[in-house]
């Protein structure tokens, strides 16, 4: 049977009672008004747990672009990490079609013992569409309904009550919520003007939210699968020439040479491992677009895309090398709002990596590390392990490698390393296999960086 929660996929298997919240939204991107109305709801209705439901193609919203699922649930799955009654689901956004809530409901019941409850949690604004719901009898006998209401005055929850049990005899629960003044839309449009969005979101997504596709939501043109210019596309041939040609001004050229294998490299990896090809040869391409800085300068660029509030100052002050991604990514988004979310995000994740990088983050990552032209360590044991270990094992496998070179060199390592760290080493045990105190594992001892 397929993984509902990592965390919570055994409640109510000892037969007791139990109380599951299924907070379904877009999250597009999630923030800290989401995080506050799950808190308040698990104590108002005496929830055991809250389940995150990301939206995969939402019914009402099929005439607005929305970011990627995989995006928007990557950010979910970071903000909930450290409150252990949350978790985040995949079963909206692995489910093929229209996202209808009664499939959801259906899908969890046929998992959970009659004995779990479910509490659907749901704003007002979307409360009161309830009565448009495909199949929403069924919801009634499914679920809860649970409404996050702001404070007295703020809602007409007379009107609200009276529209949601005209729509179906749904158990209905209204709770007060100190809501705070937070939205997607607002966050967006921050990010859009280079505003900071420091406090709207949990510290653990700020940095990730560097390449959101901000220009998604305000009319930004198609791409050439739905008319747009072939020279437009940003996954077109035309724009990754164009792009190619301008950076060739930004580095130096070794640094360009580097670029070109780094794409190259991308592009194998994905056909090796099922990834798409288009989006890998873009972010391969683009991923040391503002390499060309010095340390000041990368400072200043941090400055100029008024990141400061989302950046750590001590990666400012201290790891300037490490910047670079998160500004291209940011900048790039700015710049050519067309280009795909996935690719902005691996981009900025290139450097420091992340505990739950996508495919095509750890496709990135290892080509960064594997391209023809780096010639150094165990390097070649990287790339003979291509199609031979998994996507996730040889990305771990590079990540040591870095992590090794770093302590090898006195280098500091970035704050995240040792979270990035446990994430992997919990997944991805070394069995029956010692290292050989280089940071390599094969029979024979390798010389290091030459
Ligand atoms: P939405 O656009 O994410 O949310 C609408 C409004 O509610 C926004 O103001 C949003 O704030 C806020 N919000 C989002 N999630 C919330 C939550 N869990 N509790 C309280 N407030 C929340 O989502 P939507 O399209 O209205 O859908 C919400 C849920 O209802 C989803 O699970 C969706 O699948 C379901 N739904 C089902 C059907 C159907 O089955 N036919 C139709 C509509 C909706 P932000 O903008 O700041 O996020």
């Amino acid at each position: 049977m397929a993984v509902i929660s990592e965390r919570f996929d055994s409640l109510g298997a000892g037969g007791a009672p139990a109380k599951l919240g299924l907070m379904g939204g877009t999250f597009d991107p999630i923030h800290n008004g989401h995080l506050r109305v799950a808190e308040e709801m698990r104590e108002a209705l005496d929830l055991d747990a809250v389940l995150f439901i990301p939206t995969g193609a939402p019914v009402f919203k099929r005439d607005q672009n929305v970011t990627d699922p995989e995006v928007r649930f990557a950010n979910v799955r970071a903000a909930v990490a450290g409150n252990p009654h949350f978790d985040v689901s995949r079963i909206e956004i692995d489910r093929e079609g229209d996202t209808f809530t009664v499939d959801t409901l259906r899908q969890l019941r046929e998992h959970y013992p009659e004995n779990v409850e479910f509490y659907f949690i749901v704003g007002s604004d979307t409360a009161a569409t309830v009565g448009k719901w495909k199949g929403r009898e069924e919801i009634a006998q499914l679920a809860h309904l649970a409404v996050a209401v702001g404070r007295p005055g703020s809602a007409d929850a007379d009107a609200l009550r009276e529209a949601v049990m005209a729509a179906g005899p749904f158990q209905l629960h209204l709770v007060r919520v100190s809501v705070l003044e937070i939205s997607s839309t607002d966050i967006r449009e921050r990010l859009a003007q280079g505003k900071s969005i420091r406090y709207f979101v949990p510290e653990s997504i700020g940095k990730n939210l560097a390449g959101y596709p901000v220009g998604a939501h305000s009319g930004r043109p198609e791409c050439a699968a739905s008319g747009k210019p072939e020279s437009e596309d940003p996954l077109s041939k035309a724009f990754f020439n164009a792009r190619k040609a301008e950076l060739e001004k930004r580095v130096s050229p070794k640094r360009f040479q580097h670029s070109l294998g780094v794409s190259d490299t991308c592009v194998q990896l994905a056909k090796e491992y099922g990834l798409d090809v288009k989006k890998a040869r873009l972010a391969g391409l683009l991923h040391d677009w503002d390499k060309g800085y010095d340390d000041d300068q990368a400072r200043a660029r941090v400055r100029e895309l008024h990141m400061e509030d989302e950046i750590d100052p001590y990666i400012v002050e201290q790891m300037p090398g490490v910047l670079h991604g998160i500004t291209a990514a940011r900048a790039l988004g700015q710049e050519l709002p067309g280009i795909p979310a996935d690719i902005l995000q691996a981009i900025s994740r290139h450097t420091t990596a992340a505990p739950d990088m996508s495919p095509l983050d750890m496709a990135l990552y290892i080509a960064d590390a594997i391209e023809p032209n780096r010639q150094f360590g165990r390097i070649d044991e990287l790339r003979a392990a291509v199609g031979r270990e998994t996507l996730e094992e040889l990305y771990f496998q590079t990540y040591e490698y870095w992590v090794f070179l770093l302590f090898e060199r006195r280098k500091p390592l970035h704050p995240d390393t040792i979270a990035i760290w446990n994430a992997y080493t919990a997944r991805h045990p070394r069995k029956g296999k010692r290292g050989n105190g280089d940071g390599s594992v094969s029979g024979k001892k390798h010389k290091g960086k030459k």
